[in-house]
């Protein structure tokens, strides 16, 4: 196998394949998907339910193995690494956002966020200062301190979207983050998603139902019994490859402002691991849920693409 990969795709698939085999007979779920996504990219990808949406995007989230094919993330060979590999490199370089956005109950907005910097055994206060911050770009600096069950269902999703972005991932993988809400809401939300891509070049590989959500994608595909084919290229916006750096930023929206660099003792060194689930962090305030250290372990770029403030 090949280590190398386009240096410009923050993910790129080839000839991706899974099967299950279940009592009444195998299922192909993915059936030879390739798929390259770039830095400032944001990608659709609609289908039936049952077409292999989720499954395609927990193999590109390190979630889950593909039974053939290769895979590449931040340009790092991703396919045949073991689990403590996996687990590092889905840390550093990936976010994820659900339709149920996964946030802990017991936990304030603040600590959500924060938690996959103490996963990756960031102090609690270094952690909570990036929380913070996030928090503010996503518009909920005044609902820090609350509880999930305080919040909306869209201002939930924006949390669990600054929870996917606290690490600065080079690409977000949302499983159908808007699912869950009323149109204008989703609408609200997309819109976030759109303006972190502008703005802070995250790549975006974005499961959806709805086709006007599609629509405003740079490429969509089409999910078809496991099967990944391009639906369209939409004209891609010049700030997809330059961002533009002009426009105002309105209340609420993101704003790179204060998305700084992860300080360094937030960096993942060398020889560190993200924390376990179940392990207690530094400020013993508690073990890390399980659910919080499988999919949301995310980390800072290598490279100053993502984060092009600092
Ligand atoms: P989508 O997200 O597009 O609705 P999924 O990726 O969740 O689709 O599922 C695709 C197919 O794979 C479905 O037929 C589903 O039943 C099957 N499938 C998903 N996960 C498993 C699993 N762990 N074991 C067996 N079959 C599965
Ligand atoms: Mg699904």
């Amino acid at each position: 196998m090949t280590d190398s990969a386009a240096p410009d795709a923050v993910l790129r698939a080839e000839h991706l394949a899974k099967t299950y085999d279940e009592g009444a007979g195998r299922v192909e779920v993915l059936r030879d998907v390739s798929l390259a996504v770039h830095a400032h990219e944001m990608v659709a990808v609609v289908g039936a339910s049952g077409s292999g949406k989720s499954t395609l995007l927990h193999v590109l989230g390190l979630l889950d193995e593909p039974d053939a094919g290769r895979l590449w993330i931040a340009g790092q060979a991703a396919t045949g690494l073991d689990e403590r590999r996996r687990s590092r490199l889905r840390n550093q370089a990936l976010g994820f956002v659900y339709q149920f956005h996964h946030l802990l109950p017991e936990f304030t907005a603040l600590d959500n966020v924060a938690m996959p910097l103490i996963v990756r055994r960031c102090s609690r206060a270094q952690a909570r200062a990036q929380a913070a911050g996030i928090l503010d770009q996503v518009g909920l600096a005044d609902r820090a301190m609350h509880f999930p069950g305080q919040l909306s269902g869209g201002e939930r999703q924006r949390v669990a979207l600054a929870r996917a972005l606290v690490t600065q991932p080079a690409c977000v993988l949302a499983d159908e983050p808007t699912g869950n809400l009323d149109r204008h809401t989703a609408d609200a939300m997309f819109a976030l998603l759109a303006r972190v891509n502008r703005e802070l070049g995250t790549a975006f590989v974005i499961v959806t139902h709805d086709p006007a959500l599609a629509a405003l994608a740079h490429r969509r595909f089409h999910m078809q019994a496991g099967r990944l084919n391009e639906a369209g290229h939409g004209a891609v916006p010049a700030d997809c490859a330059v961002p533009d750096e002009s426009e105002p930023l309105a209340s609420g929206e993101v704003d790179k402002a204060g998305h700084g660099a992860v300080p360094a003792d937030c960096a993942v060194p060398d020889e560190s691991e993200p924390l376990a689930s179940g392990e207690v962090d530094r400020a013993g305030h508690g073990a890390v849920p399980a659910d919080c250290a499988v999919p949301d372990e995310s980390g800072p770029l290598a490279s100053g693409e993502v984060d092009r403030a600092g």
